[in-house]
């Protein structure tokens, strides 16, 4: 067996560089821990796939943020009035909004008023950019002339004043922990995730090591009697795991995996969301695995956005 110690990324290269499609890809191959098959040409079909096999809650992990300039009235009769529940708007000035979501939002918006002209427009926008995100969404309205749809740049988006940035800009983790701690976190419904499949993965192949991996417990310390008795439990459920895969899948053998169990999970989610995230989960009250890893992350996060998480910095006690 392997034991290792919880970790993160921040992955925000692929936002400022505009690459949204390999964004997704990145993201769902993490699901079936196959990263090794990423290459310049596979974005494309992985999310083709995706689409036809239903697993739509893989293109959540981008963002989209969007200036509609469109009379009032239109935006209010097209989009408002039909509460969208996974998309932010604000109101900029007189006639224009900012409109944020991740591909999956708009394309379940376009399903759902395919007649709206406002959503026409926002649709014809997004799939001239990104074509493979929205060619099999139809929409049978016209787009209005008196509309007008801009993809912002990430330098853009980076410049929103602070009340919009942390309500449009979104921020994606890459981060390692045990299964009871992404239990945890999945918890946060604001948010978008993937995690690496038990269902899929059989840590018995070479590619795993032929072996599972561990978190370390942040609880009991190396040499004391509690965590020799924790990792004898570890090495037990590990040998009952392999014996069953060589009968079984790995979504029969995973049954015995224990919530120790090391577990790869994206989370994507605006900064408003993480800011409620680490409010919770950096507080004393959190389960210290979860706040084990929540107060390695939150000097990243302030590091690359000081002005939003400064005061939750300032708020948890250390
Ligand atoms: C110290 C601690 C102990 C916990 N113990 C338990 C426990 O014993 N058992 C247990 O089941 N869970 C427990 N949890 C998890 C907790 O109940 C929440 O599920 C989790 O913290 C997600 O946070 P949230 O609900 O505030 O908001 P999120 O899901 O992160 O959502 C963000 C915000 O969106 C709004 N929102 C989201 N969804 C809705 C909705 N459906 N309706 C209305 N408003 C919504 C709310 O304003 C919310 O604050 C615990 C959490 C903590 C921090």
């Amino acid at each position: 067996m392997r034991v290792i110690s919880p970790g993160f990324e921040v992955l925000d290269d692929y936002f400022q560089k505009g690459k949204v499609l390999e964004q997704i890809e990145r993201c769902g191959r993490v699901c079936y821990k196959s990263e090794d098959k990423i290459s310049t040409e596979s974005a494309v079909p992985f999310i083709r796939g995706i689409i036809r096999r239903g697993h739509e809650s893989v293109i959540e992990m981008a963002n989209l943020v969007l200036e509609v300039s469109a009379p009032e009235e239109r935006f209010y009769q097209d989009f408002f009035i039909h509460i969208p529940r996974f998309c932010q708007a604000s109101r900029i000035s007189d006639g224009k909004f900012i409109v944020s979501g991740n591909p999956r939002s708009f394309r379940d918006l376009a399903r759902r008023l395919p007649t709206a002209s406002l959503i026409c427009a926002i649709k014809a926008k997004l799939k001239g950019a990104y074509p493979v995100l929205f060619e099999d969404i139809e929409t049978k309205g016209e787009a209005g002339q008196d509309i007008e749809v801009r993809l912002l740049s990430p330098q853009e988006v980076d410049s929103l004043e602070l009340p919009l940035l942390v309500k449009h800009r979104c921020l994606l983790a890459h981060i390692i922990v045990n299964r009871a701690v992404t239990h945890e976190l999945v918890r946060h419904r604001v948010a978008s995730y993937l995690q690496e499949s038990q269902r899929y993965c059989r840590y018995g192949e070479e590619k795993f090591g032929g072996a599972v991996t561990f978190i370390k417990p942040c609880f009991f310390d190396e040499g004391s009697r509690e965590y020799e008795m924790w990792e004898r439990a570890m090495e037990e459920t590990e040998a009952i795991y392999l014996e069953l895969l060589k009968t079984s899948s790995p979504q029969a053998a995973r049954t015995v995996l224990p919530n120790s169990c090391k577990t790869e999970i994206m989370v994507h989610a605006t900064l408003e969301e993480w800011k409620h995230i680490f409010r919770l989960r950096a507080s004393k009250a959190a389960d210290p695995s979860m706040r084990e890893i929540m107060l390695m992350m939150l000097p990243e996060f302030a590091r690359r956005f000081p002005p939003v998480f400064k005061e939750i910095i300032d708020s948890v006690e250390q």
